[in-house]
């Protein structure tokens, strides 16, 4: 009896039979969800935000072919100037440390002379008091000539 031919006959020879519909349906559309080809975290670990090179452009090196412009200026230091004489008066002078030129500041120290008015009114009899008498009068005392601004001593005038 002539039986129906197989169904393996409806496929070709050499062929592979076609997937089965449930197969195909399920890989066409579903969206697989899988690692992004550049996620954040790749892209900040291998692009750091402030790349190496952009310190060395920050501070860039000096520009080579213009020569530092030294002024000449000859260093010299003058402590007294030759017509300043220190005398109880103010004058005008070149400080050294400021290199400006001020007027002194008189400060008044017992000196030489102070101290022997004290003892020559001691031997006259001006005791008790009376012998501190030139401590008090700035004409018996030295005087020291200060820079107003730093105060640097820059003359002393002794009156002995
Ligand atoms: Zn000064």
């Amino acid at each position: 009896m002539a039986s129906a031919p197989p169904l393996e006959s409806s496929t070709l020879i050499g062929y592979p039979p076609p997937p089965p519909y449930e197969e195909t349906m399920g890989t066409v559309p579903q969206y697989t969800p899988g690692p992004m080809p550049y996620p954040p975290t790749d892209v900040k670990a291998t692009q750091p935000p402030y790349p190496p090179q952009a310190y060395g452009q920050m501070y860039p090196p000096p520009p080579q072919g213009q020569p530092v412009t030294t002024p000449v200026v000859s260093v010299q230091t003058v402590y007294v100037q030759p017509g300043a004489v220190f005398r109880d008066a103010p004058v005008q002078v070149h400080c050294p440390a400021c290199t400006q030129n001020v007027i002194t500041q008189l400060e008044y120290t017992s000196g030489t002379l102070t101290w022997l008015s004290c003892a020559g009114l001691a031997i006259f009899g001006c005791l008790y008091g009376c012998c501190l008498i030139p401590f008090c009068v700035d004409s018996l005392k030295d005087v020291t000539h200060r820079c107003p601004n730093c105060r640097r001593p820059l003359g002393v005038y002794n009156r002995i």
